[in-house]
Parts: C-alpha cells; sequence; structure tokens
C-alpha cells in the first residue's frame, strides 16, 4: 500500500515537474533576457532529441547488421544440410553396391556347396582344399563388406545427427532473429517518437524564436535594457477582466490534474476544455498583445503534433501581467506583435485534426498564466459548470 502510495506520488511529481517544464516553455516570460534564456533552453532540447535519434539510429543499424548476419548463418547451416542429406544418399547407395557384392558372393558359395556332382568331383579328385580355400576367400570378403557397411551405417548415423544439430541450430537463429524484430520494432517506434518530438521541439524553438526577435524590435525602439521586463518597457494595453473566448460552448474538461485522455497517464491540464464545432471564431479574452504563435510543423502528418496550432496573447490587466493560450486553433488570424482587443477575432477552433495526438475532437483548450504559471481560468472567467453550456461572452 505505501509502496502503491508513493508510486501515485511519485507519478504527481513527475508530471508537476513536466507540467512545470510546460509552463516555463510556454509562459511569457517577464524580460526579453528571460526569454532569450528559454530560446537556448530550446535550441538545447532540440539538439539533445537529435542525438538520441541519432544513437537509436545506430542501435537500428546495429541490430540490422546482426539480422543480416544470423540470417547468413541460417543460409550456412541450409546448405550444411543439403550437403548432409546427399551424402548420406551417396553412402545409402554404396551400402546396396556392397550388400549387392555380398549377395553375389554368398550366392557363389551356395552354388558352389548345391553342386553335388561337382562338388564331389571336386571331392574325389583332390579339389577338397581348393573349396576351402574359396569359402575363405569369400568369408574373408563378406566380412570385409560388413566391415565397410558398417562404417557406412556409421557414417550415416553421424550425418543425421549432424543433420539435426544444424536444424537446432536453424531453430535458434530463428529466435534470435525473432527476438531482434522485437527490438528493432521498439526501436523504429522510439524513433518515430523521437521524430515527433524533434518537429514538436523545432516548433517550440522558432516559436520562441521569433518572439525573441519582435521583442528584440520594441525594447530597441523604446530603448530598454534587456533585463527590464516586458510590462515596463512595452506598452502593453490596460483591460479591465477577462470574458470567454468564444460566443457559445460546452466545457467539457476543468483545470487541474487528470488522467489524459489519449496520452493515458496523469498530467497537469493546464487548461478548460471547450467543445465547440471545427472552425467557430475564437476571440482574444481581452486586450492585449500577440507574442507568441507556434504552427504545427507537418499538418499532413498523422499524430505529428500535441496541442496544434497555438495563440499566446499577453494582457495588462489591472497592473498585473498576464497570458492566455488558445490551443487546438484549425487557423490563426493574428500575427506576432498584433495588438488585440476582446473582439479580435484571433482565429478559429480545431481540435478535430488527424495531425493532433492530444486532442479527442473539435474544443477549444483555454488557458491564462499569471506571470509565469499556468492559473484556474475559472479565477479570471466566467464559465458554466462542466457539462453546462454558455451562448454569450459574459
Ligand atoms: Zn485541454
Amino acid at each position: 500500500m505505501i509502496k502503491r502510495c508513493s508510486k501515485i506520488l511519485f507519478t504527481i511529481l513527475i508530471t508537476f515537474i513536466f507540467a512545470s517544464n510546460v509552463f516555463a516553455a510556454t509562459s511569457g516570460k517577464t524580460s526579453l533576457k528571460d526569454l532569450k534564456d528559454q530560446l537556448a533552453k530550446d535550441k538545447a532540447n532540440v539538439n539533445a532529441i537529435a542525438a538520441k535519434q541519432q544513437q537509436v539510429q545506430k542501435n537500428i543499424k546495429n541490430i540490422e547488421k546482426e539480422l543480416d548476419e544470423v540470417a547468413n548463418e541460417i543460409d550456412q547451416c541450409e546448405s550444411d544440410i543439403k550437403t548432409s542429406k546427399e551424402k548420406v544418399i551417396e553412402l545409402e547407395t554404396e551400402i546396396t553396391n556392397k550388400q549387392l557384392e555380398i549377395d553375389n558372393l554368398l550366392n557363389f558359395l551356395q552354388v558352389s556347396k548345391g553342386e553335388n556332382v561337382y562338388m564331389e568331383y571336386i571331392f574325389k579328385a583332390k579339389s577338397f582344399t581348393d573349396f576351402i580355400y574359396r569359402s575363405a576367400v569369400v568369408e574373408q570378403l563378406t566380412e570385409h563388406n560388413d566391415n565397410m557397411i558398417n562404417e557406412m551405417y556409421d557414417l550415416i548415423e553421424k550425418n543425421k545427427q549432424e543433420q539435426k544439430n544444424l536444424s537446432k541450430k536453424i531453430d535458434d537463429s530463428e529466435n534470435t532473429i525473432d527476438k531482434l524484430n522485437v527490438t528493432l520494432k521498439k526501436y523504429n517506434l522510439t524513433m518515430d517518437d523521437l521524430v515527433d518530438d524533434h518537429k514538436d521541439a523545432k516548433a517550440d524553438y522558432l516559436a520562441d524564436k521569433k518572439e525573441v526577435e519582435a521583442y528584440e524590435k520594441l525594447y530597441k525602439q523604446n530603448g530598454c535594457k534587456e533585463t527590464t521586463t516586458i510590462l515596463n518597457c512595452i506598452d502593453i494595453p490596460y483591460a479591465n477582466g477577462f470574458i470567454r473566448p468564444l460566443k457559445s460552448g460546452t466545457i467539457t474538461s476543468e483545470y487541474g490534474l487528470r488522467y489524459h485522455p489519449t496520452l493515458h497517464y496523469y498530467r497537469m491540464h493546464n487548461g478548460i476544455d471547450i467543445g465547440t464545432p471545427m472552425n467557430t471564431p475564437v476571440y482574444a479574452a481581452a486586450a492585449g498583445i500577440v507574442t507568441k504563435i507556434t504552427r504545427v510543423a507537418n499538418p499532413a502528418k498523422k499524430n505529428s503534433s500535441c496541442g496544434g496550432n497555438k495563440v499566446y496573447v499577453k494582457h495588462r490587466v489591472n497592473g498585473k501581467e498576464y497570458t492566455t493560450a488558445y490551443m487546438h486553433l484549425h487557423s490563426i488570424s493574428v500575427k506576432l506583435n498584433d495588438f488585440v482587443t476582446a473582439s479580435t477575432v484571433i482565429g478559429k477552433s480545431g481540435g478535430g485534426e488527424s495531425y493532433d495526438y492530444c486532442t479527442t475532437g473539435p474544443h477549444l483548450h483555454f488557458g491564462i498564466l499569471k506571470g509565469s504559471t499556468y492559473e484556474n481560468p475559472r479565477n479570471y472567467v466566467n464559465f458554466p459548470k462542466l457539462g453546462k453550456r454558455f451562448t454569450s461572452r459574459y
């Protein structure tokens, strides 16, 4: 029980660490320097994934080489078995021939014994010695042939045993091939994951790079130091509060720790899900500035992204810095650095796309960060209860 609890606690802890990394990666940083630090981390992440890919590729190559070697071994065994079978046939023919020879010899002896008249004649006519002599020769010859046949039988036995050994070797090799193929499949799956991870990491990096470039420009225009906070350097529009980002929708999932429906493990859900048909206009929840846009790197590839297209808007509400996040967008209709109001359509909703493996159907994922920490959107926006529908933005 304790073990089980600690395992759950461990999972939660890991999930929070993981989730806080996600916060850091997607949060509105307070100064240009922070953003640059994040960009460096993004790049390191892209490189780390690329290094892992290389390692897995190397492992795949090694296994493929091993598979080739085992296949060659099997070929060799099969060829050896063929040679051995031919040898057995050869020996069997030879045995038949020797047997025939013995039969002939015995036959001769029999005939000699049977021809009584002739024998009698031989007895009387001093040829008994000759008869004995002939019998002895025949006996010797048959004994010699018998020995040879026995040797050949031994050889056949040896060959058959060798064939058995080779067959066993083939079976073993085939087992090895099966095992290698299982490992290879695992590596290939890992590789597929890494390819997707690499694309996501690169999309993050490129989005953060654009963000840094945009802020660099604004910081330069306003003559600010890198360490100055964004709020102090850039005139983010003021807002009094947040309203719903959709004109209508149904709350389908709450903010908080939850068992993820498609990833199948406990994970921090850092926003609220609002079910709405595809291509519904999505509005900014308050006036602000678009600070980050992440586009799906490869929309043609199934399961290539978690979260789809994303837009982040920075706000100054009652003097505090917030960022709102809009995910699973089908399309984006704002540009980086655009000033928006609560009536600006930032994009159209999605969530039904095949490239997005972190969604089960059309919906908007809406998140709010205070500073750089995701908070429950319910603390800022008036949403109905879970499963309930709303039909206005207030
Ligand atoms: Zn969500």
